[in-house]
């Protein structure tokens, strides 16, 4: 008889980390790491990030991927994906991680903070007036698992917060828009924009010039979601003129940066190397072995994702 087994994949996480964080929730998992997989027809579970094309086929009995990480645009933008169930990671230290992220980046923005850090290269007192943040409108694009904590967070604090999203949200505080009007009456409202969408076939490169074009003269714009959401050429183009006056950018088309990348010569652009969250296996471990044990019992995992819609 075949056993019930996991198969993990990595270039980049921890595996011996990822097997006592699981092992310690599901003791009698079978925790194998590629490529030490023994009988194919055991693996039940793979827990991946980037695996090598042709990795899914080689397990006739798999029933579930769970991508290494809550964005999964690499997964599901895959030719060579089989007909499984598949989730990806969420735990609360990856979104307080990313909220931590956001309010520092708009914060930033809300106290004029880059303002003082040129004044202090230059030596000079230089006072700004500081704004009530009521005065001061956020968006926020994508409100999933990490958006909807952020958003809620920056109306805690007092900021004036609108969400988009692709179905309306009801999240205290913040004021919801839907649609391409919806998107559109966002960009051309809010000082600060806060891109946490994914990396869909639709999202791809949605903030263009047009777009960048419709905010207010003098907007900030935070990306912590993915690169190709943004047409970058574009952003380079608006943050030279000033239209975007400042970004924060912790995602890129291409990483790492390419040394020769024109962000890198932009004195109003802040980056950071795509480490607004990330993934402690000890919290994360507890929703993989839960949906291991919900497939178990013929139930869908948790944080399940959609081929089709792809997020
Ligand atoms: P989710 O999949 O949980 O949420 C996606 C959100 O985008 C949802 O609110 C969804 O709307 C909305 N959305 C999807 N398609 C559309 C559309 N066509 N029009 C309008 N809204 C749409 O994503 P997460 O919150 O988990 O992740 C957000 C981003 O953060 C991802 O890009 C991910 O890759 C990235 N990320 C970045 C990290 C970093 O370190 N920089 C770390 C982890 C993630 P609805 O709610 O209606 O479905």
């Amino acid at each position: 008889m075949s056993r019930e087994a996991l198969v993990f994949y990595s270039p980049v996480d921890d595996a011996t980390a990822w097997r006592e964080a699981l092992t310690a929730e599901l003791p009698d998992l079978d925790f194998r790491v590629d490529p030490e997989v023994g009988d194919p027809s055991d693996i039940r579970y793979a827990l991946v990030w980037v695996p090598p094309r042709g990795f899914f086929a080689r397990f006739p009995n798999l029933q579930l991927v769970t991508n290494l990480g809550a964005g999964v645009d690499a997964l599901l933008g895959r030719d060579d994906l089989v007909p499984v169930k598949f989730s990806r990671l969420n735990d609360p230290g990856m979104t307080a991680m990313m909220t931590s992220y956001v309010v520092f980046a708009v914060t930033r923005y809300a106290r004029d903070i880059p303002v003082f850090e040129r004044a202090k290269r230059r030596g000079e007192w230089e006072y700004v007036h500081p704004r009530p943040l009521a005065d001061i409108k956020v968006a926020v694009l994508g409100l999933g698992e990490l958006g909807a904590p952020a958003a809620r967070a920056l109306a805690g604090m007092g900021y004036t917060v609108t969400g988009w999203s692709r179905s309306p949200k009801e999240i205290a505080g913040v004021a919801s828009e839907t649609g391409r009007a919806g998107l559109e009456r966002v960009l051309a409202d809010n000082e600060i924009i806060v891109s946490l969408l994914p990396l869909t076939p639709d999202l791809r490169g949605i903030l263009g010039a047009r777009e960048f074009a419709l905010m207010p003269k003098g907007a900030k714009f935070i990306n912590a979601s993915r690169g190709a959401v943004v047409d970058e050429a574009a952003l380079i183009a608006a943050l030279r003129t000033g239209h975007v006056a400042e970004a924060t950018l912790d995602v890129f088309e291409t990483e790492p940066l390419p040394p020769d990348h024109p962000f890198w010569t932009l004195d109003n652009v802040l980056i950071t190397p795509h480490l607004a969250s990330i993934t402690v296996p000890k919290l994360a471990a507890r929703d993989v072995a839960q949906s291991i044990r919900r497939m178990r019992q013929g139930l869908a995992p948790l944080h399940q994702v959609d081929p089709a819609r792809g997020y």
